[in-house]
């Protein structure tokens, strides 16, 4: 009876509340065989002791279902769920940290179309502007799997350049960027495009030369299902913003996105309001998507609201011509919108 027959049944154990198995979440630690008994260790990062009672149950099913398993010994240890921990995490809790960067936040929302491409560049700009003055650098990682519009936005396009193994981001605005965009195939069709993530995003935080940066703005895929868990468990979050638009009934799809970070123990730093108002001829705001979105997100979730950002035709012009308006019209109300995000989320993770 071989370790692999064993982990085959082990890979049948789905994760309590998840449809990704234990295996694949690097929860098994060691297989042992010998005369007839099987032992299996197992470790779980969680805060929730039932999550491990529900695991050592499923492996027990699992390993009396393997007829040459006479007897077997199952040890799970848990390790306390440490801020960014998440159920694939490696030994010590949290994902490994990216060299050389010290922040790494993520931009999430529950649903595609709200604005969080548009919202990840331009915090990545005004974040860029105010850490500059102390020598700061910033990067912008695009992992939206089904859309990546970040190179559109950022003005950069083609691939990049391989050094030493190592990917160079590709820069502008002086972002370092990386996308999606630059390694799959236009072509690729979108049902390939989730299980290539966890790979593609290891190879984001372990094959990319970032260099010092203070910080990394991580645009996720829109919604909540296994690309986005893979993801938030690889990536060592310092934390993530939720974006959401002003509609009352946007709530419930903006939560939904909120909770599967918490499941995953990745802090809430706040919630950003997109598309809030239309500025009329006569400066009168005009509440096109209705009103409240934001409030509402964020008192439910017992969270800051960080800010509105305006629905403003410019703010798409600049997006399209591939300089987000942050640095194109950084006067701009707009703009200014964007600058109070960023200085409120540096203070949130420094402190
Ligand atoms: P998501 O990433 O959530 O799918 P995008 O950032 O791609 O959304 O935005 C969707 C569309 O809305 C884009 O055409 C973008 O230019 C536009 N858009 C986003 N935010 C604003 C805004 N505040 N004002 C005007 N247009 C916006």
């Amino acid at each position: 009876m071989s370790k692999e027959a064993i982990k085959n049944a082990l890979a049948t154990v789905k994760y309590p509340g998840f449809s990704r198995d234990i295996v694949s979440f690097g929860l098994v630690r060691s297989i042992e065989f010998d005369g007839g008994k099987a032992t299996v260790g197992i470790s779980v990062t969680t805060s929730d002791h039932s999550v491990a009672a529900q695991i050592r149950d499923g492996v027990e099913q699992a390993l009396k279902s393997v007829p040459e398993i006479e007897s077997f010994d199952v040890n799970v240890s848990i390790a306390p769920a440490k801020k960014q921990a998440a159920p694939g995490a490696t030994s010590g809790g949290a994902p490994a940290g990216i060299p050389g960067v010290k922040h790494v936040i993520a931009v999430a929302s529950g649903k595609g179309g709200v604005g969080k491409s548009t919202f990840s560049s331009n915090l990545a700009c005004s974040l860029a502007k105010q850490l500059s003055a102390e020598g700061k650098r910033v990067g912008l990682l695009d992992c939206d799997i089904y859309g990546p519009s970040i190179p559109l936005m950022m003005g950069v396009s083609g691939r990049p350049e391989i050094e030493d193994e190592s990917i160079i981001p590709i820069e502008n605005h002086g972002i370092k960027i990386m996308s999606m965009g630059f390694l799959i195939d236009e072509d690729t069709p979108v049902v390939w495009r989730g299980p290539m993530i966890q790979k593609t995003i290891s190879q984001f935080i372990n094959n990319v030369k970032w260099g010092e940066l203070e910080v990394i703005v991580v645009d996720l895929p829109p919604g909540t299902g296994d690309a986005q868990l893979s993801l938030v468990q690889t990536i060592p979050l310092k934390g993530a913003v939720i974006v959401t638009t002003p509609q009352i009934a946007a709530t419930q799809v903006a939560k939904r996105g909120a909770r599967m970070l918490e499941k995953t123990n990745v802090p809430l730093l706040g919630v950003a309001e997109n598309m809030s108002f239309l500025e009329g001829p006569d400066g009168t705001p005009q509440y096109i998507f209705g009103e409240g979105g934001g409030e509402k997100t964020a008192s439910e979730l017992e969270i800051d609201l960080l800010g509105k950002i305006p629905l403003d035709p410019r703010i798409r012009e600049a997006g399209d011509q591939g300089t987000p308006l942050s640095i194109s019209q950084p006067d701009s109300a707009s703009a200014q919108a964007f600058d109070a995000i960023a200085r409120s989320l540096i203070e949130r993770i420094n402190t």
